[in-house]
Formats: C-alpha cells, sequence, structure tokens
C-alpha cells in the first residue's frame, strides 16, 4: 500500500500528474490535484518527477 500526498500549498494546478500518471489516479479540481483513484496506483513514482513544485508524494507503507 502506498499513501499518496498532495502539498495543496505548493500545488499550482499545472496537471502534470494528472497527464503523466498511468493509473488515472489524480483529477484537477479547482485549480488543484486530488486523488481520486488511490487504489490505481502502482507505485510508479512518476508523477513525484514530473511535478516541478514537489507537491506530490507517494509514501510506501509496510
Ligand atoms: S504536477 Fe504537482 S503542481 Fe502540477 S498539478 Fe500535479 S501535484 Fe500539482
Ligand atoms: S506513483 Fe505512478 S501510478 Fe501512482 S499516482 Fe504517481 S504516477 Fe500515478
Amino acid at each position: 500500500m502506498a499513501e499518496i500526498i498532495i502539498d495543496e500549498k505548493k500545488c499550482n494546478g499545472c496537471g502534470a500528474c494528472v497527464d503523466a500518471c498511468p493509473g488515472d489516479v489524480y483529477e484537477l479540481r479547482e485549480n488543484k490535484a486530488v486523488v481520486v483513484n488511490p487504489d490505481a496506483c502502482h507505485h510508479c513514482h512518476t508523477c513525484e518527477e514530473v511535478c516541478e513544485q514537489d507537491a506530490c508524494h507517494i509514501v510506501e507503507e509496510e
């Protein structure tokens, strides 16, 4: 399991994570990324790589 965390203060709504995520985990709502489909995350960490604001993080849980 992983927890998907978005720092709303850092997120500028660029949509890069929405476009890059192969699992459609994110959507943009009111110019912020929100997690809508957490079960589809397969921990590729692509969203972290494309986010220039360092706003989204995948925290692996035991
Ligand atoms: S890539 Fe980062 S800044 Fe852009 S919408 Fe996603 S979380 Fe927000
Ligand atoms: S780690 Fe991969 S599958 Fe999970 S939210 Fe980020 S881009 Fe999507």
